[in-house]
């Protein structure tokens, strides 16, 4: 088998320069002193971690942000050693110690978190970079107003014996997405009043942040001290009540291309797939696509999903099958080994992952990001 033998059944193809121009585009639209922290947490977006934090950092992002530890840890190993990374979802008896020895920033939401940083930080004999997250609102991870003192004041406490320094405080919106949603200002209301209290108490953090995408591109008064995009840099709305990619000045990273495994003639009345869910209306033509849900096509898009093949939009014909499933080509005959386009960028015709979101009923981000280990990523405009 030759090397690039995986990626003629199907890739993910990974556009770099895009990436690097959509970060500069954010950029561009806050102010020069704030910072930009490029979220590239779940493999980037199933773009590619560690090509995508690099080029992000290029393109003028300064930190790099993901959820898990591990997921953290894997970009110092990959030899990220300048840019500061921060995490967010800590579970009891995670790698606090090889956080501390990674120089991570580390979220702490409660009490346990605390108080297993700084045991950590005695065992390593290094001060932990910690940030303390509110929930203002989003109900999820997060310190509630409630807590937020006690929170404050141990993470004081532990600052003053040497063990974690306050680097940041920071919290998450909930509906960022939905612009005019009563819950925006509400949220910034509670997180104003946290960070104050907070500061009179004695902590000066070096960053405050709050701004996913959709804050980063609508909401100036929510940047402060950094902003945390991650799907606009892979080029795609957050919502179309944002705006389109395009609109918002944003460019698809990722384009999922398959070639068409076999074409062949049917008659009329043939059930196609699984189920027999299509039966084809009459004679006509049908193209074998090598992707299946286990590629991350997502069978709820069965009957819906749209590919180009040649010079047409099809309909995915039944089910979407583990490996494969079947578009009617409507007697059309390209050959086997032609282009199928999933989704891409959307200026050749192709179909978007935001197209794919509506068949699937769900949202873009669910499309990129569940794109499978089996489809190799292939890296271009690097
Ligand atoms: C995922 C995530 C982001 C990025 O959100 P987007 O909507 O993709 O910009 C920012 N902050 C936190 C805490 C996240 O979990």
């Amino acid at each position: 088998m030759t090397q690039t033998a995986p990626h003629r059944r199907a890739r993910a193809e990974i556009d770099l320069g895009a990436l690097r121009a959509n970060v500069r585009t954010l950029r561009a639209r806050v102010a020069p002193h704030v910072q930009m922290m490029a979220v590239v947490k779940a493999d980037a977006y199933g773009h590619g971690a560690v090509r995508c934090a690099r080029a992000a950092l290029d393109a003028g992002a300064t930190w790099l942000g993901t959820a898990t530890p591990h997921e953290a840890l894997a970009l110092r190993a990959a030899g990220l050693r300048e840019a500061r990374i921060m995490c967010w979802l800590w579970t009891p008896g995670d790698p606090w110690a090889e956080g501390i020895e990674a120089g991570l920033d580390m979220s702490v939401s409660g009490t346990w978190a605390l108080r297993e940083v700084t045991e950590a930080a005695q065992a390593v004999g290094r001060p932990a970079r910690v940030q303390l997250k509110a929930d203002t609102g989003l109900g999820r991870n997060g310190c509630q107003p409630a807590d937020w003192p006690e929170l404050v004041t141990e993470a004081l406490k532990a600052e003053a014996q040497g063990l974690v320094r306050v680097t940041g405080l920071w919290s998450h919106f909930a509906c960022a997405d939905e612009p005019g949603h009563p819950s925006i200002p509400a949220q910034l209301d509670v997180f104003r009043t946290m960070l104050d209290h907070a500061e009179k108490a004695g902590v000066r953090p070096e960053v405050r942040h709050i701004a996913n995408s959709p804050a980063t591109l609508t909401l100036p008064e929510a940047h402060f001290d950094l902003v945390r995009p991650g799907i606009a840099m892979y080029g795609v709305s957050p919502d179309p009540a944002v705006g389109t990619s395009a609109e918002l000045g944003l460019r698809p990273v990722m384009s999922l291309k398959a070639s068409v495994a076999l074409v062949k003639r049917v008659p009329g009345g043939h059930g196609v797939s699984y189920g027999h869910h299509y039966v084809t209306p009459g004679e006509t033509t049908l193209g074998l696509i090598p992707l299946g849900y286990a590629d991350g096509v997502p069978r709820h898009a069965s009957g819906r999903g749209p590919v180009l093949v040649g010079d047409r939009v099809r309909t995915v014909a039944g089910r979407v099958a583990m490996d494969q499933f079947v578009v009617d080509l409507d007697g059309d005959l390209p050959e086997a080994g032609t282009e199928a386009v999933l989704f891409g960028p959307g200026d050749r015709g192709e179909p978007t992952a935001q197209d794919w979101a509506v068949a699937a009923d769900t949202i873009a981000y669910e499309i990129v990001t569940r794109i499978g280990a089996r489809v190799p990523r292939v890296y271009v405009g690097e």
